[in-house]
């Protein structure tokens, strides 16, 4: 933490919190994560809220989603969580998670065919959910 912009300040504090209270699965866009806090009575803008986003994303406490139609959204990054994949509804953004060795294992193989040291294999799924497909 020694630049400024990369500071934990109290605001960015209460967004991890959100996050951390919900726990892992939980799947909030800049707009879900702004409509809580000012039902907390925070007086924040969406801008600041995207930005307090995206800045605990860099320094690592949040994963970032980057979903086409669904918008991006984020997730807190744990260790132990790190392996699952999303399926997301392009009409509501609604992100429900799997778990499949076989993505796992198509990841590794595909990385270590053409020499690439694998970081992480993830996979967005988009579909339509039930409510969605009327
Ligand atoms: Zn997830
Ligand atoms: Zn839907």
């Amino acid at each position: 933490m020694h630049q400024d912009g990369r500071r934990l300040t109290p605001q960015r504090q209460r967004v991890l919190e959100l996050f951390e209270r919900r726990g892992s699965g939980c799947h909030l866009s800049a707009e879900d994560v702004h409509q809580e806090l000012v039902a907390l009575e925070m007086k924040v803008s969406l801008a600041t809220v995207y930005r307090s986003l995206r800045l605990l994303a860099d320094m690592g406490f949040l994963q970032e989603l980057e979903l086409s139609e669904g918008g991006r959204r984020f997730e807190l990054a744990l260790d132990d969580h790190r392996d699952h994949h999303h399926v997301v509804c392009i009409r509501c953004g609604r992100t429900e998670e799997f778990e499949s060795q076989s993505v796992l294992a198509a990841g590794a193989e595909a990385a270590e065919s053409i020499g690439f040291k694998l970081i992480e294999s993830s996979l967005n799924v988009r579909a339509i959910c039930p409510s969605c497909q009327d």
